[in-house]
């Protein structure tokens, strides 16, 4: 049966953290410190207005994002990104 408070399986680790929005930051930046996530934010130009997007990705995801949108500003907020790939 559902309950009230509803959960949802954290894509990390698979433990159930709730969908309210503070406590799933709160487990995110856990994950931040173990070295599994990054936080990342940008600032960007949508329908004339600014935009704010902050995120959780992993290191490798962090990576891809510093270095492909280079023009949507990802900025890391906390937690270290993957090295940067020697392909390019
Ligand atoms: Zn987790």
């Amino acid at each position: 049966m559902p309950r009230a408070m509803s959960r949802t399986a954290c894509r990390t680790c698979g433990q159930q953290v709730s969908t309210n929005g503070l406590a799933k930051a709160s487990h995110a930046r856990k994950h931040v410190r173990e070295g599994l996530l990054v936080e990342i934010e940008s600032n960007y130009w949508a329908d004339g207005q600014m935009q704010h997007s902050r995120l959780f990705v992993a290191p490798t995801t962090a990576r891809r994002y510093l270095d492909n949108e280079p023009g949507v500003g990802w900025r890391v907020i906390a937690g270290t990104p993957a090295p940067a790939s020697k392909e390019n």
